[in-house]
């Protein structure tokens, strides 16, 4: 295989380039976006989704971006709907009439 930096050839267990000591990138098949059901689950448990971005974003950067994306997601529409629930409750207390 060849660096995708400086294009050396370079043996294909190699971690880094010994060329220019770039991290090599592997066609690795687990990498890749998110599957359907992980982007759901980072997306409703956004905490996972930032777990699993840390965890990933060294070997896995393509999932951990995405992983990252819905985590994103989940946490901004949650606290929209946070807003709004608690929005109608104290709408709701305050035509109650306190
Ligand atoms: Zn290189």
């Amino acid at each position: 295989m060849f660096c995708s930096n400086c294009g050396k050839e370079i043996s294909d267990n190699a971690y880094v380039c010994p060329g220019c000591g770039v991290k090599v990138r592997r066609n690795d098949p687990g990498e890749g976006p998110l599957g359907c059901w992980l982007g759901g689950v980072c997306f409703l448990w956004p905490i996972i989704g930032l777990i699993l971005y840390l965890s990933w974003k060294e070997d896995k950067p393509l999932k951990a971006k995405s992983a990252g994306k819905a985590a994103l997601w989940g946490f901004v529409i949650g606290v929209i709907f946070a807003i709004i629930y608690y929005g109608v409750i104290i709408a709701s207390i305050a035509s109650y009439g306190l």
